[in-house]
């Protein structure tokens, strides 16, 4: 991609009301557009990013034998009523039509998965199934004012699981606790599995995935030796103690963004909608439901608080919306114009994304100032001065210093 083409440009300034750390930088980058609070467009480069992660996502959820689905977003009321949500969720978005009829947009999904579920199990040999999408949530959040980590529009990877027993449900809560940590691994992330009270529907514990940040809305406590993780809502332990469950750390406390979660909804949803099935022994049953979420605009927006630094934003390799960023600082010089060219040909040839700041007019600075706000992980520079010298100057973006590199060392390296 040339950036002489690309459609955004980087700005200066962020809208004035814009209070959060990572929508003032992804919109001064040109990653999203705030349309109102809790909602914004995603541009080109945001597109990308969010892309790369929902990937992530989708490969470890596929590994683990769910099914994609693209479920409607707007639902008639009835479901919801079935259930409560519709007087007793408080961040249900309720729209009346002008035939007067009552809707929602999904704010999750139990209430459309259920019943389609209930179509298609009808014995034991039709489970488990694990079903999940990516796609948009609304939901009448009263406070939006951490940029996309909380929208009242934004994407999440929803996943539905249908078991016989509890302990086939057990074993996949198990596997699918173990893709989520892999996930936030391979996004660049730090995650840590936090123990929090399961709600209205179970006894048992639910797990939260909390990335350390402090611009997180909740308040952690952690083992600083092992992975013990609580949320301090729930728990009488204190920062300082030494740690109940190795007896070796000390708990420290921490603020952290929920990137997911994991849920036992036991039985409520398939008795709401009298979902059953027939088991072996020839007897209905009733299976046992999961939910499993992972906020991907969150995680976007948790991964340029944890990284950015006074330059701007830090991507992690896997996540970026491209490897490289080219910078030609002599355009329209025939030498420095060719080998950009060149070079472009030959990284992308090689499967690699690579933007390439083509722009004429721009100063050196301006080029250099933008590439650092934008993030890419690897920066090269061609220019007249590189190229009397035979080489390429390299600049990781955590880097503090560039060097200069021959071809093969500049393709070895990327
Ligand atoms: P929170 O406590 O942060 O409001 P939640 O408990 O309401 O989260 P879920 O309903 O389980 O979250 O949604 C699954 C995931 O979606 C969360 O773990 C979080 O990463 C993400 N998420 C939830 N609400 C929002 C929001 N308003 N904007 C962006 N992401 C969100
Ligand atoms: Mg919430």
């Amino acid at each position: 991609m040339f950036q002489s083409q690309l459609f955004t440009k980087t700005r200066r300034e962020a809208p004035k009301d814009e209070v959060a750390k990572n929508a003032q930088l992804l919109i001064r980058a040109g990653y999203i557009h705030k349309e109102m609070a809790g909602s914004y467009s995603y541009l080109p480069l945001g597109r990308r990013v969010l892309e790369n992660i929902e990937n992530i996502v989708r490969e470890e959820m596929n590994a683990i034998g769910g099914q994609e689905v693209r479920m409607a977003t707007l639902h008639p009321a009835e479901p919801w009523k079935q259930t409560g949500a519709w007087d007793k969720v408080d961040v249900v978005f309720k729209i009346n039509s002008r035939t007067e009829k009552e809707y929602t947009v999904g704010q999750s999904e139990e209430e459309i998965i259920t019943p389609i579920a209930k179509e298609y199990v009808q014995s034991y040999k039709d489970l488990p199934v694990a079903i999940y999408q990516i796609g948009q949530k609304y939901r009448d959040e009263l406070r939006a004012k951490s940029g996309i980590m909380r929208g009242r529009e934004f994407t999440m990877k929803d996943m539905y699981s249908f078991d016989e027993t509890h302990e086939d449900f057990d074993r996949f809560y198990a596997i699918a606790k173990e893709a989520y940590l892999k996930i936030y691994d391979r996004i660049g992330l730090v995650a840590k599995a936090t123990e929090a009270s399961g709600g209205s529907f179970t006894e048992k514990l639910s797990y939260e995935f909390m990335v350390l940040t402090d611009a997180g809305e909740d308040d952690i406590l952690y083992c600083d030796d092992c992975s013990y993780c609580v949320n301090v809502e729930i728990t009488k332990e204190n920062e300082g103690d030494v740690c109940t469950r190795c007896g070796k750390g000390k708990i420290a406390r921490a603020k952290a963004s929920e990137v997911g979660n994991i849920f036992d909804l036991g039985t409520k949803y398939a008795r709401d909608f009298g979902f059953t099935y027939m088991d072996k022994a020839g007897k209905e049953a009733t299976p046992i439901m999961g939910c499993f979420g992972i906020g991907i605009t969150r995680l976007m927006g948790v991964a340029v608080e944890a990284l950015a630094d006074q330059k701007g934003i830090v991507w992690p390799e896997t996540v970026a919306p491209f490897r490289v960023h080219l910078l030609n600082l002599s355009v329209g010089d025939e030498d420095a114009d060719q080998t950009t060219r060149m070079l472009y040909d030959e990284l992308t040839g090689k499967g690699i994304a690579v933007l390439c700041d083509d722009r004429a007019f721009v100063r050196a600075g301006e080029k250099f100032t933008d590439s650092d706000l934008i993030g890419i992980p690897h920066r090269v520079v061609i220019s007249k001065k590189t190229i009397t010298e035979g080489k390429y100057e390299y600049k990781k973006r955590t880097d503090t210093d560039a060097r200069m590199l021959y071809k093969e060392e500049l393709l070895n390296l990327l």
